[in-house]
């Protein structure tokens, strides 16, 4: 999220759709070139073998804010919403899913409408695979400081966007 800052580089217009295990057990196996955001149908999604070591579940402020940047209500957003355990060097704040959303949107990748619909559940499920890239840099929500999230695991997941 998926952003997702880092999230969603890409319009959704080209995504590319994933239909079955097989196909995602070769990507996450033999990773793509280029970190590539996918859509898949939604019980496919929670089949995908998310690593979920180092994700912690955002909790009610972080949601609240997530919801106001969106525009939406908070009992609206589909969560569970998980996310990396980081925080920025420069300011502190805690990494939640805003920090990626507000980077795609900043870097002109996503409007807000459309990962409004992504992260309600009304605009189809998702998977960011991680390419041979190492990812992409997300920039802080507070002070805009490029963050770029350590190691080999998911970085955050609902259930409708996740990244893997
Ligand atoms: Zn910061």
């Amino acid at each position: 999220m998926v952003a997702v800052g880092a999230a969603l580089r890409e319009g959704l217009s080209d995504m590319h759709a994933l239909s079955s295990d097989d196909e995602i057990g070769r990507l996450l196996r033999d990773r793509p070139s280029e970190t590539r955001t996918y859509q898949v149908t939604s019980d496919l999604a929670g089949r995908i073998p998310l690593d979920a070591t180092g994700l912690r579940r955002m909790n009610e402020a972080e949601l609240s804010e997530l919801a106001e940047y969106l525009d939406v209500k908070v009992d609206q957003l589909r969560g569970p919403f998980r996310v990396v355990e980081a925080a920025c060097p420069r300011c502190d704040r805690r990494v939640t899913f805003l920090d990626f959303v507000k980077t795609a949107i900043d870097s002109g990748a996503h409007d807000r409408v459309q990962l409004a619909e992504v992260l309600t559940g009304m605009g189809g499920t998702w998977v960011t695979i991680r390419g041979r890239d190492g990812g992409r840099p997300v920039s802080c929500a507070n002070c805009g400081q490029s963050l770029r999230m350590p190691g080999d695991y998911s970085e955050y997941s609902s259930s409708s966007y996740a990244y893997a």
